[in-house]
């Protein structure tokens, strides 16, 4: 049985805590590895690596980390089949969709090859007589990341390559649920040139996450997962005076107006509400159906449900994989058991015909939803997907800025008007406008509103350079040179 230890220092450090965790096949329900789950101790060698080797590192010139970063970005490139296997084995998820995540997990390191550009500060000459003021960006020293399950190469991805490429060495606390793709990463960085020390792996559970939060040497927190859990993140985070940012929960509608392509509606919704089992969150998990295309709508998807293939996520042409554990399973099929007795309509019904082994729940429709039922109100993190039925364009976005979560939505329209409108109306942080999973590419930063987003910044992109860097004025007055000599060689950059 595979077991799966920590990454410190540039090697993999078996733990001694004496404390593990299973980690399953989701396909077959059958275990497949133990994560070592690490304690106080393991943490703080982690984090002692990092912090020993970050003055070198934040030394090391733009060009070279860039060419760090680019090398790491043709590792992954030709490791992507291997990377997104790996993740199959351990979330389930469909090959298919696994080799999504690492293209878009890529795009984030791509991003990151241009820090010499990213790092660019402001220059203002003659300020006053003979004093120029300008503005530089400096790393923060150790930072730490905690990341989902249900993103395991993506969500890491979003965090290191930006920390690292601004000058930072970084402690990955991943998911202890499907560890395995972390360590891949790790071995691929080190291939790559990045020195030892700077990128560690701590494999754990609250214990290692409580570490983190309140350890003197990590200056900063970025955190990926549940609302409650991001909520508790950043407030401990924050009150030992670190910089968090924590990215929660969602519950992500679709409006459907009366002038939306239904069919290409339709379409929208299955992919986005079954792709990766719902576990995605930028799932859509609620329609807000406009009463004239309502019926047609419930029709056209559930005409499509049992065009959805669900099975191991390794096998060819299966379209939808298993949940993560049993208890996810479960959790589910008690969400689509209760639904009925709220007043919801069980259109389709994912308990049927499952297999005998395995996490799985099949594609599920509720129609007749109403915004009091719990199937509206939590996020169920499947392949629910549930109907609420409105009067129009302002009966759904009352619905959609009322909802404590603010992570992504979409609207389905011909009308460009009502578009721009819902743009400016809608209190969300992504917005897709005839695009059902408004995940922004690299170069903007991802992040939702209210309880999706605790903190101020947004992950990734321009926001993520800010969130691992700080900013110095200088302001300077030069005496004439004293001194200067000839040198005719060309002038290198490392
Ligand atoms: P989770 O909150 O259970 O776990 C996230 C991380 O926190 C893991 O590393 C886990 O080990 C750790 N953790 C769990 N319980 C903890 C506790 N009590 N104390 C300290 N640390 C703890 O989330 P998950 O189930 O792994 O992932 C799914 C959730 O993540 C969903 O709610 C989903 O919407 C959310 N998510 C959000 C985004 C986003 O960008 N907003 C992206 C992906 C996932």
């Amino acid at each position: 049985m595979e077991r799966i230890s920590h990454w410190i220092d540039g090697t993999v450090v078996p733990s001694t805590s004496g404390r593990s965790a299973a980690v399953y096949n989701p396909a077959t329900g059958q275990q497949s590895g133990a994560v070592d789950l690490a304690s106080v101790d393991e943490v703080d060698t982690a984090v002692a690596a990092a912090k020993a080797a970050f003055p070198a590192w934040r030394a090391t010139s733009l060009s070279k980390r860039a060419e760090i970063l680019f090398r790491m970005r043709e590792l992954v490139d030709a490791n992507r089949k291997e990377i997104a296997a790996l993740l199959t084995a351990e979330h389930g998820k469909v090959l298919s969709d696994s080799m999504g995540e690492v293209a878009r997990g890529l795009e984030n390191i791509e991003f990151a090859c241009g820090v010499p550009q990213l790092m660019k500060g402001d220059y203002s000459e003659q300020a006053a007589t003979g004093i120029d003021v300008y503005s530089i960006r400096q790393p923060l020293g150790v930072v730490a990341g905690i990341t989902p399950f249900n993103f395991p190469a993506m969500v890491p991805m979003w965090m290191f390559a930006n920390a690292l490429a601004c000058g930072n060495t970084f402690v990955l606390k991943p998911s202890e649920k499907d560890p395995s793709v972390t360590m891949l990463i790790a071995e691929l960085l080190s291939k790559a040139g990045l020195p030892d020390g700077c990128f560690n792996i701590v494999q754990g559970d609250k214990v290692a996450v409580d570490r983190i939060l309140r350890h003197d040497d990590i200056a900063a927190v970025s955190f990926v997962g549940s609302t409650p859990i991001a909520k508790y993140i950043y407030e401990t985070g924050t009150a030992q005076g670190k910089r968090v940012q924590a990215l929660g929960g969602a519950k992500n509608h679709m409006l459907v107006l009366n002038d939306a392509d239904v069919g290409m509606a339709a379409d929208a919704a299955i992919g986005a509400a079954y792709g990766s089992a719902g576990e995605r969150c930028m799932a859509i998990s609620v329609i807000l159906a406009a009463e004239g295309i309502a019926d047609e709508l419930v029709a056209e998807i559930a005409n499509r449900i049992p065009s959805v293939t669900m099975g191991a996520g390794d096998v060819d042409g299966n379209d939808m994989g298993p949940l993560i554990t049993a208890e996810s399973r479960d959790r589910v099929k008690g969400y689509i058991d209760g639904a009925p007795g709220e007043g919801a309509t069980v259109v389709v019904d994912g308990r049927d015909d499952l297999p005998a082994d395995g996490f799985f729940v099949r594609p599920t429709l509720l129609d007749n939803v109403s915004t009091e039922m719990s199937c509206y109100t939590d996020e169920i993190f499947g392949p629910v997907l549930s109907v609420v039925r409105v009067a129009g364009y302002q009966d759904g976005l009352d619905i959609i800025n009322a909802n404590p979560f603010a992570n992504g939505t979409a609207i389905f329209t011909r009308d460009g008007g009502a578009a721009r409108q819902f743009q400016f109306d809608v209190e969300v942080g992504m917005v897709g406008v005839n695009v059902p999973v408004p995940v922004p590419v690299s170069y903007y930063s991802f992040g939702g509103w209210k309880a999706s987003l605790f903190g101020d910044t947004h992950m990734y992109g321009p926001e993520g350079i800010n969130f691992y860097t700080r900013g110095k004025v200088v302001t300077s007055r030069w005496p004439d040179p004293a001194s200067s000599s000839i040198d005719l060689g060309f002038p290198e950059t490392r």
